[in-house]
């Protein structure tokens, strides 16, 4: 077994999962990167992580589909011998933004099957695994961290399958803090706001955002990085919170915050 702490991050090709992977690298964690297609990309994210020194493995798996779930995991434990931080961060957005009065069933399962389904199931199945290295006494207080979004309690009409999703995903959140915590295991919710990342690079999603900040959105006033999500899962990851579970981060520049 691998004397580091061990994280496996979903969906850590690219953006918000990259600089995760980045923030983790540099607190001390060996990484296992999942990615779903783009394993050039993945690479790049493993070259980034390697040059500050840490171990990181790569390991292909689309988290809608059991069998990819449990290959993921099991290559993780073969690999490192251990988990000791689960990043859920693998998340999609509809094709099209489509009217809650047209949405068709193809896109709702596509996004819930990810978004939601897959990240519950990827969840317990890492938390079961969790709960034997406990008691075998391989580790101690390992974490879940999921990234939701403002979307979870933030409806748009024409994002609807992916609101719900976000939304479910805050409860898995909850479901888990409440069931794991007699292990030790607490699970956190960082809760993103505007993100500047391949997910809302489309010209009109981001003329929509440009203009809603031009007419001042949000209290601290400008895109989020990547950087800004990671920096909250790595303050989780270093363990500064050892009496909060079921907690929301909110990443969002004070979107959250309702104000006149
Ligand atoms: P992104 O740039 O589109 O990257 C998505 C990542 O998820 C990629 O690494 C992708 O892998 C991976 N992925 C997609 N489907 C997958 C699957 N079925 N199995 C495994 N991996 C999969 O997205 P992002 O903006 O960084 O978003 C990351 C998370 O933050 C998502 O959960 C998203 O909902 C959430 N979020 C984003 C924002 C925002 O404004 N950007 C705001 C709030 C919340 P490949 O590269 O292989 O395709």
């Amino acid at each position: 077994m691998i004397e580091q702490k061990v994280a496996l991050v979903t969906g850590a090709s690219r953006g918000i999962g990259r600089a995760i992977c980045v923030r983790l690298g540099e607190a001390g964690y060996a990484i296992l990167i999942n990615y779903n297609e783009n394993l050039g990309a993945a690479e790049e994210t493993r070259h980034l992580v390697e040059n500050l020194g840490a171990t990181v493995e790569i390991c292909q798996g689309d988290i809608s589909c059991k069998s990819h779930r449990d290959l993921l995991v099991r290559f993780t434990t073969d690999r490192f011998g251990r988990i000791d931080l689960l990043v859920n961060n693998a998340g999609i957005a509809p094709h099209v933004r489509t009217d809650i009065l047209e949405t068709d069933e193809e896109s709702f399962d596509r996004v819930l099957n990810t978004n939601l389904k897959g990240t519950y199931f990827l969840t317990q199945t890492v938390a079961r695994v969790m709960i034997g290295l406990i008691e075998s006494k391989a580790i101690e207080r390992p974490a879940i961290v999921n990234i939701s979004s403002m979307r979870s309690y933030t409806a748009a009409a024409n994002y609807g399958e992916y609101c719900i999703s976000k939304a479910g995903l805050s409860m898995v959140t909850k479901l888990f803090a409440v069931r794991l915590a007699e292990y030790g295991i607490n699970v956190y919710e960082v809760s993103p706001g505007i993100i500047e990342t391949d997910m809302t690079a489309p010209a009109n999603v981001r003329a929509y955002y440009d203009e809603k900040l031009s007419a001042g959105l949000s209290p601290i006033n400008r895109w989020g990085k990547p950087e800004d999500v990671a920096a909250a899962v790595a303050a989780i990851a270093t363990g500064h919170f050892p009496f909060s579970t079921g907690e929301v981060f909110h990443v969002d520049g004070g979107w959250h915050l309702r104000h006149l």
